[in-house]
């Protein structure tokens, strides 16, 4: 039921909360788990703009920078005997996730009820709000 998890992070406080549920779902059969960071096309297609001789720079710099974050999530999850893919994606978050999840064939999806935005009003995020709607397989959102 959890062999493959999709963690899908914005290295927000709220989606590191989400790395402790899934450690505890080693003990419930979980074997890998894919970590996907989205680089957001919203900020990109800003950043275009105002950033048009080094934008290809740039977004290399936003690859590298999101890898490096994601190093010591993995190291975690590797720690507890989890195998770990690492991707990092550009477009719109909720595609994005929704893309990855079907393209490595995960069982859930583990994310965060908030980003980086963080709106105490609002019960979910944008991104989480869309994927609990549009989503065809189970999701646990770690609620702040
Ligand atoms: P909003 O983006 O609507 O202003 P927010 O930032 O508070 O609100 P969301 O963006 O919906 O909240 O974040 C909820 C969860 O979705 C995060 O905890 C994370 O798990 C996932 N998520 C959000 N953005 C990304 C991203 N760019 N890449 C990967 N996962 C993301
Ligand atoms: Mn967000």
């Amino acid at each position: 039921m959890y062999e493959r998890i999709l963690y899908p992070t914005d290295f927000s406080d709220e989606a590191v909360k989400a790395v402790d549920y899934i450690k505890e779902l080693k003990g419930a059969g979980a074997q890998e788990v894919v970590i996907l960071h989205v680089i957001d096309r919203r900020g990109l297609n800003d950043l275009s703009r105002f950033a048009k001789k080094d934008f290809a720079g740039i977004l290399v710099d936003m690859e590298q920078k999101a890898r490096g974050e994601i190093r010591p999530i993995e190291e975690e999850l590797k720690g507890v005997g989890l195998k770990v893919k690492v991707r990092v994606e550009k477009g719109g978050p909720c595609d994005e996730i929704l893309r990855v999840a079907d393209e490595e064939k995960v069982s859930v999806i583990i994310a965060g009820s908030h980003g980086k935005s963080n709106i105490d009003s609002m019960l979910l995020g944008s991104v989480s709000y869309k994927l609990v709607k549009r989503v065809n397989i189970p999701i646990l959102v770690v609620k702040k």
